[in-house]
């Protein structure tokens, strides 16, 4: 089984996926992350050709055999990999990857272009979206950083994010939850019933695993 789920910085993708992974009992894979691994082995002064990552179970990560999880989610990975992130030949490396694990393994998979590039027939496609006021706040709350200056680099990312590549877009058959003024608990919910909406609608119903 495959659901992709698609939406902006802050929007609440990583914590709808865990749950979404945890409930139909599949990988989660944050690809958000991968590009946040190959940008800390670029800044290590490693050719793209020579970053190897590996997405494990509870939200592992290695960078060539190393354990990167605990240094990706720093200001400076946040811009560095959004610079990365528009250079296509990281894209294709990334998206073959990304591909490939969902081959072999049921996964919830989030990011930018899953609905759109990396999985366009996934058995459901959602995309989460939320002002960027509820976004910056959100992401202030979690890190501990200045609301202003969260709300300025969210700006920069989300234009960066939606200029190229088919990213943050939503496709036809893709299912929009609004997270504004709703608590986790409450998109969760959603997100499960629209998830098996679909899936009954695809003949597929119930608890499934890998
Ligand atoms: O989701 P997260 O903020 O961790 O993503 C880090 C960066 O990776 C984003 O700024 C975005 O530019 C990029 N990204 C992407 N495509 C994806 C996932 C993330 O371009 N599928």
């Amino acid at each position: 089984m495959q659901i992709a789920i698609d939406g902006p910085a802050g929007a609440g993708k990583t914590s709808v996926a865990r749950a979404l992974a945890q409930h139909f009992q599949c990988l989660l894979v944050n690809t958000g992350a991968m590009y946040r691994a190959v940008a800390l082995g670029l800044s290590q002064n490693l050719q793209l050709s020579d970053v190897h990552i590996d997405v494990l179970p509870r939200e592992r990560l290695l960078l060539n055999g190393e354990d990167v999880t605990e240094q990706l989610y720093t200001p400076e990975m946040d811009e560095l990999a959004s610079q990365i992130a528009a250079r296509p030949d990281v894209r294709e490396v990334l998206i073959a990857k990304q591909r490939q694990i969902a081959q072999r393994q049921s996964v919830v998979m989030e990011g930018r272009d899953i609905t759109t590039v990396v999985l366009p027939d996934a058995d459901v496609k959602l995309f989460l979206e939320a002002s960027v006021e509820a976004r910056a706040q959100r992401r202030a709350r979690e890190r501990g950083e200045e609301y202003h200056s969260i709300l300025e680099q969210i700006r920069e990312r989300d234009q960066r994010d939606g200029q190229s590549f088919a990213r943050l877009q939503i496709t036809p058959k893709t299912i929009v939850l609004n997270t504004d003024h709703k608590s986790l608990d409450e998109v969760v919910a959603l997100a499960i019933k629209a998830v098996q909406r679909a899936l009954q609608g695809r003949n597929i119903s119930g608890k499934l695993s890998q």
